[in-house]
Order: structure tokens, then sequence, then C-alpha cells
């Protein structure tokens, strides 16, 4: 039996991870910890409406038979001592967790991006002493990891992550001047919560995604791209050195890469309909179009200048997302934001918890200095 603690039980991931553990004889859940954001979310902005809800205790109350709302997540962990925990909280109060299980060596199952976006080189050190398996769950690093599984690191010539390209795609930056959260919130393929959705609608997602990449799977920037699959059929793609490439291709539900992260690496049955190639799938691929969604680009250039750069992208969009759901920010303005706090930082890396904690805490200054002027 492995004993999972559920990090963010009462999201998008945490509910479907739920389901996927209690349709499982040998995953057991004893602890769930949920957080309080999307009521904050909801209750700040006029155009959302909140139709039905459970508070947060009540939401994770029976559970698990350890259960919390807010606070600490390692005084949690410590208490329920599992065989595996799964990470979904979301932004960077997922990082103690993340680096608690890494420096521990217990499993980890990261549906938390932003953790090894922030830090992505203390993940990797607390990783490399615990010594224990980092399985993603986000669906294009699951995709990834099974078409990397066993293969020679020299063998691997550049990986390809796929974008749905978002509510969006075809828009140009005029079309987006007066989009509202309601339209940011309305995604094409996936149901998720609602940071990822505008981060989908911005394509910031795909730039923390291509940060969290390179740090799981240790690969230079320039060996990760971008293409955009309106489908979102294929998750992502590895290309060889030979000239082949393998793909990972699945319907766009999340019970797939979760499942595979808590029962790797014996992939077991779920109840996901397999592909059916007979009612018509299509396969187009297209560039991103990094003009209208600067934020793609602005992650990038992130990510290769290294240091803490990556963690005040992270913290600007984070506030920025904020303010744009609380209708204080036009939609195009997120990007202007984590530009700005990008230009002011210095970047400096981070040697520990505390230096990164700063470095995202003076990022977020900035951003809420540069939300005023917008
Ligand atoms: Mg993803």
């Amino acid at each position: 039996m492995k004993r999972i603690v559920l990090l963010g039980a009462t999201g998008s991931i945490g509910r479907q991870a739920i389901e996927v553990i209690d349709a499982n004889d040998d995953l057991e859940l004893v602890a769930a910890m949920s957080g309080r954001q999307a009521i904050e979310v909801i209750d700040a902005n006029d155009d959302l409406e909140l139709v039905a809800a459970m508070s947060g205790t009540q939401a994770i109350e029976g559970l698990a038979p350890l259960t919390q709302v807010g606070g600490d997540p390692t005084e949690l962990l410590e208490r329920a001592e599992p065989d595996l925990v799964l990470n979904a909280i979301v932004g960077f109060a997922g990082l103690p967790a993340t680096l608690w299980a890494l420096e521990r060596g217990v499993p980890l199952a990261l549906a938390n991006k932003e953790s090894l976006v922030a830090a992505g080189e203390l993940a990797l050190a607390a990783q490399e002493r615990g010594g224990g398996p980092l399985v993603p769950v986000d669906s294009e690093h699951s995709a990834a990891f099974q078409c990397l599984e066993c293969r020679r690191d020299d063998q691997v010539m550049s990986l390809v992550l796929t974008a749905s390209g978002g509510p969006f795609r075809g828009r140009s930056r005029d079309d987006l001047a007066d989009v509202t959260p309601a339209d940011a919130l309305a995604h094409p393929t996936w149901t998720m919560g609602p940071k990822i959705t505008v981060d989908s609608a911005t394509l910031a997602n795909k730039g923390l995604e291509l940060i969290e990449a390179h740090f799981l799977f240790r690969l230079p920037y320039e060996r990760i791209d971008v293409a955009v699959q309106p489908t979102s059929i294929v998750h992502a793609l590895v290309r060889f050195r030979d000239g082949g490439a393998l793909a990972h291709l699945g319907y766009p539900d999340m019970r797939v890469p979760i499942s595979y992260a808590l029962t790797y690496p014996r992939r077991e049955a779920t109840p996901i309909p397999p592909l059916d190639f007979a009612s018509g799938l299509t396969l187009e691929f297209h560039p991103p179009d990094l003009e209208t969604f600067p934020l793609l680009g602005l992650a990038r250039e992130a990510g290769e200048r290294g240091g803490t750069y990556a963690c005040a992208y992270n913290a600007a969009n984070e506030v920025a997302v904020a303010a744009f759901l609380a209708g204080r920010l036009p939609f195009l303005a997120i990007a202007d934001v984590v530009e700005e706090t990008l230009a002011e930082v210095d970047g400096a890396p981070a040697r520990d918890l505390a230096e990164l904690v700063e470095a995202d805490t003076r990022a977020r200054a900035l951003a809420e200095r540069s939300l005023a002027v917008a």
C-alpha cells in the first residue's frame, strides 16, 4: 500500500487525484491539505460568481485521516510520514513542500511547476542529496518523461512541448485589449484552476513549462521548442539524433499523468478510454505567436539569464494575474508588469530558500509598483 499525502486537495488536480486514488486499491490517501486561493479570486471579481461551494474545512474533512486547511504543508508532511507526496499547491507557496520531499528522498509527484521554475537549482541539489524520484504531473512533462524513459542523454536532440494556444489562439494584440477574466477563463481543451487558465491564455503557462522542462530534463533552452497543437492530443515530442521522434498522445485528461505519477513505474489502469482514431483526430502543429503572447519569449529570456530571473518572472506573473482576475489590470498589461519587473531585478542567484524568498518578495514588490503605474 502506497501512503500518499495530497497537497492542494480541493483544486482541479487534487480532486482528480482523489478519483485516481479511490479507484486504486494500492493507493491510500493518508493526509490532505487545501489552501484558500480560489475563493479569494472569485470574491475579488464582480464577473465571477460562486454558484456552489463548501468551505475549505468542509471540503477537506473526511477526505483523509489527517487534514489541514492553509498553514505550513511541511508540518502535515512530518506528521503523515508519506511514501509519496503529490504537490498540487498553486504558485510559489508550493516550494517548501517540494524541497521537503526532495531533500528526504520521498518520491514526489510534482504538479506545482512554480517550485521548479523559481527554485530549479535548489530543487535539483535537494534531489541529488535525497536521491528519490521526481515524477512530473504536468501533462507535457509527464509525456516527455515517458518518451525519454531509459534513453541515453546523448541520443536526445531536442524536446518539443505542445501548447493548445489557449482561448485566444489566432487573435492579434488589438483583439485582446478588452478581454475580461471570464473570457480568459474559457479554455478550449482543458478544465483547470483560474491561475493556470489565465496563464494558458497568455502563454505564460508554456513559459513556466519551458523553464520547468529545462530543470527536469537538464536540457539547455536552445534544445526545448514549443509548438501549438490546438486539439491537445499530442502532449510532447522528443526528437532523437537519428532523425526519429517519439510523441505522447492522449485525450486531454489530467487523470492520465496523475495516475502515471502516482503508480510510477507500474502504469496502472485508468477508466480513460483509449484514443479513437476512427472518429477523426486532427493533429496539426503551428509555431507560437510570440508577438501577441510575449510572456513565452520573456520566460525563455528569464530562464537563459539564470540566477533568480525565473523566480522573478514567476513572482511578477503571479502578482499580475491576481490583479487581472481582480479586475485591476488589463489583459495585455500582464506581460508589461512582468517585463518591467525583470528589467529591474538584479537576478543574483539564491544560495538557499531564505535568499530565494527574498528574491521572490522583492520581485513581488516591484511588480506591485508597476501595477500602481499601469
Ligand atoms: Mg501543462
